[in-house]
């Protein structure tokens, strides 16, 4: 096997295959489980939120189909192929796992999207500054290219990790929790760059803490807690007893006219969080 092979390792895609299709799948960490008998399938196109509470086994299951992370049991397939080495998947951590201390410019994270592509022994082009630059443009971050990254603000960041996977020609867009911390406008600002990504077939799956976003913005929801509890979509997930099951004693849940008032307190920084969830 040549030594590019070796380091830009692409796998294929099985025509027809489903994006991501999790059968029977397990991860534990030092024997204790984090997923556990989780059953999937998520078709080409689909926007889905990924929902649970802290320690739900959320970020576990996305680094798992980034291929980050080994399962301990069960199958997983991406495309139809194994985890790993897929490099249509375009990987948006969580922030506080991400060193935004690194000397390097908004440009470059994107350009990393590229070189991924390009594999280490082909310079980047003309072709391929200039496809860095229609990504920026897109997420509306261009005139931000040259600032280090870790200048811009939350909101601003994850724009441009959405434009290093636009470069990176992503069809799988994972992205850990990039709402949590965002205004309402820096929230409709991502969802403005995941519609139009949506016009172009990306799938997207996102883990949010807010059951609210998850239900209205999403095409289905999935509802974890180590266990899959629901997958669907808000109606069919956000039932008393899904939420029941899924956050216990940590929210209480009041029927009201047109649907329940769902009181949380699983909010990550520790307030309060009023969710309001309407049955169509
Ligand atoms: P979520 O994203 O829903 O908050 P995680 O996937 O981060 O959940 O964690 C699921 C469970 O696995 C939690 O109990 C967490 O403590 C545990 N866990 C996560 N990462 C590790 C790790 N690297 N080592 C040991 N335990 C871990």
């Amino acid at each position: 096997m040549a030594l590019r092979s070796l380091i830009h390792k692409s796998v294929p895609h099985q025509a027809g295959a489903p994006v991501v299709e999790f059968s029977h799948v397990s991860v534990r960490y030092n024997g204790e489980p984090a997923l556990d008998d989780v059953s999937f399938t998520i078709p080409r196109g689909e926007r889905t939120a990924i929902v649970g509470p802290n320690g739900a086994g959320k970020s576990t299951l996305l680094k798992v189909i980034a291929g980050i992370l080994p399962t301990s049991s069960g199958d997983v397939r991406v495309y139809g192929y194994g985890a790993g080495g897929h490099i249509c998947i375009g990987y948006v951590p969580q922030r506080t796992q991400v060193d935004w201390s690194f000397p390097v410019t908004v440009a470059d994270v994107v350009m990393m999207g590229r070189v991924a592509r390009l594999g280490l022994f082909r310079y980047a082009g003309h072709k391929d500054r200039q496809l860095v630059r229609d990504s920026l443009g897109q997420v509306g971050m261009l005139h931000l290219a040259d600032r280090q990254i870790g200048e811009l603000s939350g909101g601003q960041q994850q724009r441009v990790f959405i434009a290093r996977a636009m470069a990176q020609e992503a069809e799988l867009l994972l992205m850990d929790e990039p709402l949590t911390g965002l205004d309402v406008p820096s929230q409709e600002a991502i969802f403005a760059i995941l519609d139009d990504l949506r016009t172009r077939g990306m799938t997207v799956l996102v883990s949010t803490h807010d059951l609210h976003l998850a239900s209205d913005r999403f095409d289905r929801m999935m509802l974890l807690r180590r266990q899959l509890l629901g997958f669907g979509n808000g109606a069919e997930v956000l039932t008393p007893a899904n939420l029941n099951r899924a956050y216990g004693a940590q929210m209480t849940i009041l029927p009201s006219v047109g649907g329940s008032l769902v009181f949380g307190d699983t909010c990550c920084e520790g307030h309060d969080e009023v969710e309001e969830h309407h049955h169509a």
